[in-house]
């Protein structure tokens, strides 16, 4: 339920409002935007009671209302225009700078795993990523190789000053998971698994948020909320294609979903062109779009063998191919005007005049 407080509101008033919450067992969270809005989870709310209080606008429901979503930005200093952006190491998410995170889809053995986070680095990525606990469609496929390879991962990326990403697909796994990964992925699969996401809210570490693939963006800003309401506001919005009628690609990448998004939320929104496309000569060309469409981050299927990839070779590019990929990446990202937001709108490569 979500509380919108009059313009002209009190502090008082919003104190009788937050202590009556508290009072029905409610836990509520502030968010002070043009007008203070009260993000309430838990408890049993009487939403008759709250409604006729002195300074209270209107009582809202349902999916409709990502309050939090909305207004995410951690503090006011690390807004960029009023968007959300943290830092994660030394790096920032959400700011002008494309953040790449890149990898094989699982976690290989040693020797692959540091000839890749080598080339990752060398390419200009800023995390390795790779699953130790994978979801797959059929039992029978590689399920990956759990706490053992997200010690490597963690060695290996290390060993090359890069963040690591990993996905965790129960709630079991997240304290294993938070001690070695900087970043914690929800994959496509786990959407709409709340329980997951409340629990990936307790604030262990930021969390990268897979669109599901048959999930609408309302759908997808609504499990970004779970994760924010629980009391994690670092989400990163992570859109990886959709299902459509389309044959011709492994899925369809929805790049709609990305400017809805930054429309709906200020929290930042990467793409997975590897993921979206299913195919490794379509993984450059939808990533300089997504950078276009205004992704400020990219997670990339990257391998120093593609062939050999232990899962998803198909769709896993080369490490050449990524670094040349990266460098054309911040071109785009340098020359796209999205209302000011970039602070490095160059003036250099406009259309030249004949
Ligand atoms: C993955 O990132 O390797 C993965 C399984 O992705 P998704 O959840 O988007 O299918
Ligand atoms: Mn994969």
């Amino acid at each position: 339920m979500i509380v919108v407080m009059k313009p002209d509101s009190t502090e008082g008033s919003v104190a009788d409002v937050v202590e009556r919450l508290t009072g029905m067992g409610c836990r509520v969270h502030r968010i002070d935007a043009d007008r203070v809005t009260l993000a309430v989870t838990g408890g049993t709310p009487e939403a008759a009671s709250l409604e006729t209080m002195p300074g209270v606008d209107a009582v809202l429901f349902g999916d409709a209302t990502p309050a939090l979503a909305r207004a995410a930005a951690p503090a006011p200093s690390l807004a960029i225009a009023g968007r959300a952006t943290f830092r994660v190491g030394a790096h920032e998410v959400g700011g002008s700078e494309p953040f790449v995170i890149a990898g094989p889809c699982s976690v290989e053995d040693e020797a692959t795993m540091h000839a890749i986070a080598a080339a990752v680095a060398r390419a200009g990525a800023v995390g390795l990523r790779a699953g130790a606990y994978k979801p797959r469609t059929s039992p029978y496929s590689y399920q990956g190789s759990g706490e053992e390879g997200l010690h490597l991962l963690r060695r290996a990326a290390d060993a090359h000053r890069l963040l690591v990403v990993s996905e965790v697909l129960d709630p079991v796994q997240i304290p294993v998971a938070a001690r070695y990964c900087d970043i914690l992925q929800v994959g496509a699969r786990n959407m709409h698994n709340t329980t997951l996401l409340r629990e990936l809210g307790h604030g262990r570490r930021p969390v990268l948020l897979k669109r599901g693939f048959a999930a609408t963006i309302a759908e997808w800003i609504s499990a970004a909320e779970y994760v924010a309401s629980a009391g994690e506001p670092r989400v990163i919005l992570c859109e990886r294609g959709i299902r459509t009628f389309e044959t011709a690609t492994r899925n369809t990448l929805d790049l709609n979903a990305v400017a809805v998004a930054r429309e709906r939320t200020t929290l930042p929104v990467f793409v997975d062109p590897s993921h979206g496309t299913g195919r490794r000569s379509l993984v450059e060309p939808l990533a300089l779009a997504a950078v276009a469409a205004g992704a400020s981050g990219l997670l990339i299927e990257a391998h120093v063998e593609p062939e050999r990839a232990l899962s998803d070779a198909d769709q896993t590019i080369d490490t050449d191919t990524l670094a040349r990929l990266i460098a054309r990446v911040r071109a785009v990202a340098a020359c796209v005007d999205d209302g000011g937001l970039r602070p490095r709108d160059l003036a250099a490569p406009r259309l030249a005049r004949a």
